[in-house]
């Protein structure tokens, strides 16, 4: 009998009526002859009203606010624990066997980062034995075990990878990701009506549309897709008819069309120093106090020196990192050398992927067409051999993904 993961989001078991629907779904999949392991994220809204409550507990006259990420973690980790319990109490009064397992109980071991830990390992020797003997396991999504059994947690959206780990470690056939929409669309529906529903896309065309700012799945979740090849669909908890999306290898897909999505994020800062002595070492000195500060820095341009002594340099980081990266900045400014600082998180950046750019010339070429036509401004480019990132002001954001959108004949009859 084949084994398999389904994953439910936070709006597929927002009340118990949804729970209900949810175990009906699981029902029909062991009715259908599977093992089943079901992974739930916490109801929607949960966890963000969790999230508030522990900032509002460290609020004090004595400190900064931060609560401590081990106590954060035991917090924000309830959610999950409620719909686990929840979903396995509807399926036992349904008639399907079924037990729940909190992150700790399976275990799922993590490394010790609490808020945005990493999965680590999963031996789960319980648990599988349970889903041999014909038990539904309920796992509590999002949460895991880190060093010193303290609970920890694996990041906003980490359910998504909980599940297809889950899928991996239990050497599920697939891992069927069950949401709010009906699979991974060209780009965002909501700003291009147009946009259309992908059967498949390869695992890596996903990890840079997650990564790039498309919601759907959590980057981490895809990582680990691609690498233990779990084939992963995304599809509605309301609509599972309607086929979905399937994460699969490049070579499983026929019609490589230069551009398969369009991602934007709005998360973006801009910051630019100017004059810095354009020498060696000068790099260096910049980023890693960013680095020690915990900054990701995203995309760098540093442009010829003039007159042959001083450049400037701009880089991007998320809008919740700025204050941290200028003020890493502003206590190296002796080392850097640099004359003065600027910043805006007056951006945004849009990036066309696909996998068929490696073997379509000037498809960048379009992109920068298409945006001059549009006279949105380009402020930094990055680009890989999948996808072109550019850096434009926020306001054009909308204006820019549809125009793309079209450019690259991706709108839908
Ligand atoms: N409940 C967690 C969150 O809201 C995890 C998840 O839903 O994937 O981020
Ligand atoms: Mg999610």
């Amino acid at each position: 009998m084949p084994t398999i993961a389904m994953k439910f989001g936070g709006t597929s078991v927002a009340d118990i009526e949804r729970i209900r629907h949810v175990a009906g779904l699981v029902k029909a999949e062991v009715e259908r002859g599977n093992k089943v392991a079901v992974v739930v994220s916490a109801m929607s809204g949960e966890t963000n009203k969790l999230v508030a409550w522990t900032n509002d507990a460290a609020k004090s006259s004595a400190n900064t606010g931060i609560p401590d990420q081990r106590e954060y973690d035991v917090v924000v980790a309830a959610g999950e624990q409620i719909t686990a319990g929840l979903l396995a109490i509807t399926l036992n009064a349904m008639g399907v066997k079924a037990r729940s397992w909190l992150g700790w109980q399976v275990p799922i071991d993590t490394s010790a980062v609490h808020g945005s830990a990493r999965i680590e390992a999963m031996p789960a020797a319980g648990m599988k034995r349970a889903i041999e003997s014909g038990e539904v396991a309920v796992v509590a999504g999002f949460q895991g075990v880190a060093p010193g059994a303290r609970i920890s947690t694996l990041g906003r959206g980490g359910s998504d990878t909980s599940a297809v780990a889950v899928a991996a470690g239990i050497g599920a056939v697939r891992c069927d990701i069950y949401t709010d929409v009906d699979g991974v669309y060209t780009t965002d529906p909501r700003i291009v009506p147009k946009a259309r529903r992908l059967e498949k896309i390869a695992y890596e065309e996903m990890l840079e549309m997650a990564s790039l700012g498309a919601k759907v799945l959590q980057t981490r979740s895809v990582e680990i897709a691609m690498l233990h090849r779990v084939p992963v669909r995304v599809l509605s908890t309301f609509t599972p008819d309607v086929g979905g999306t399937l994460l699969c290898d490049e070579e499983d897909i026929v019609e490589k069309k230069p551009v398969t999505g369009i991602a934007y994020s709005r998360d973006e800062a801009k910051i630019t120093l100017h004059k810095v002595p354009d020498k060696p070492g000068v790099a260096s000195a910049i980023f890693s106090p960013l680095a020690d500060a915990g900054v990701n820095v995203d995309m760098i341009v540093q442009n010829v020196s003039e007159d042959g002594n001083t450049t400037d340099l701009t880089f991007t980081c998320t809008r919740g990192e700025l204050n941290r990266a200028l003020a890493a900045i502003e206590t190296h400014a002796k080392d850097i050398g640099y004359r003065d600082v600027t910043h805006t998180a007056d951006v945004a950046k849009v990036s066309i992927i696909g996998i068929g750019m490696r073997a379509h010339p000037g498809v960048a070429q379009t992109m920068f067409r298409t945006l001059s036509e549009k006279g949105i401004n380009i402020q930094v480019i990055s680009t890989s051999e999948i996808k072109v990132s550019v850096l434009i002001a926020e306001e054009y954001v909308e204006l820019a993904v549809r125009a793309l959108h079209s450019a690259y004949e991706l709108d839908a009859a």
